[in-house]
């Protein structure tokens, strides 16, 4: 059995106001360790203070992207060492708010993804299609060229998670059906198979895209679905515990 994440993605959401929120997840989160990992990403500027606010609990944080490039002159980007340096273990990476909103490539977040790797984090790397593509029938195949095109060669289970989200489902309150995420996931999980073997059988793979406490349990149950990737809900402490007890 696969160990579940459930991952808090805040987009950009949160001032030092917004701590004492985290501080609440991971007070919730602490008993349900046994079980499964968690994990909230925060702002880039609020990373150092949500480590220290959820250091001895079980709580993991992450920053939302990190930069393709390991160092030197590009203004305003943040690196994977430095995210590792402010106290992070994850990065998403990939993110549809990335693609569409600021052009990167599935071979840009396959860069991030190896930056990420080799600082020591967990690559969080998001792939989904639009909804024209879904209305074409192209779900598949933009899903089988994003995976190809986005995960490293030779990834492995314990550094690199998988994220569907299909991009009319954020934010949407959309959700695919249950029959159509359980297909999708187990199309993401045969191909990561045909990508990276054992490694492929083992990697998590989230579901995200309107999760909600009332849509959790419906969507934990089903096989393939190895946590989820929260947006709107995981800025309310008890929205986002909530779906963490449904896994
Ligand atoms: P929502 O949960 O708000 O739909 O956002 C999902 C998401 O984009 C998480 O990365």
């Amino acid at each position: 059995k696969i160990r579940p994440l459930i991952a808090g993605n805040w987009k950009m959401n949160g001032l030092s106001a917004s701590l004492s929120e985290i501080a609440l997840i991971a007070e919730g989160a602490d008993a349900h360790s046994q079980r499964l990992d968690t994990l909230i990403c925060p702002s880039a500027t609020l990373l150092v203070a949500a480590g220290a606010r959820t250091a001895g609990t079980s709580l993991a944080i992450g920053a939302q992207d990190c930069s393709s490039e390991t160092h030197g002159a590009y203004t305003g980007d943040v690196s994977a060492a430095m995210v590792a340096d402010s106290g992070a273990r994850a990065v998403i990476v990939g993110h549809s708010e990335r693609r569409q909103g600021r052009g990167e490539t599935s071979a840009d977040v396959k860069r991030k993804a190896e930056r990420a790797v080799e600082a020591g984090l967990q690559a969080i790397i998001c792939i989904g299609e639009t909804e024209e593509e879904m209305l074409k029938g192209a779900t598949q195949d933009v899903l089988l060229r994003q995976l190809q095109g986005s995960v490293p060669a030779r990834s492995k289970s314990s550094s690199v998670v998988i994220a569907y989200e299909p991009v009319w489902a954020i934010g949407t309150g959309r959700t695919p059906s249950i029959d159509n995420i359980a297909g999708l996931h187990a199309f993401i999980r045969t191909s990561l198979i045909d990508l990276l073997g054992e490694e492929g059988r083992r990697m998590r793979i989230l579901y995200g895209g309107s999760v909600k406490p009332d849509n959790a349990t419906e969507i934990a149950g089903i096989e393939d679905v190895n946590g989820a990737l929260v947006g709107g809900a995981s800025l309310k402490a008890s929205d986002f515990l909530a779906i963490v007890k449904s896994f």
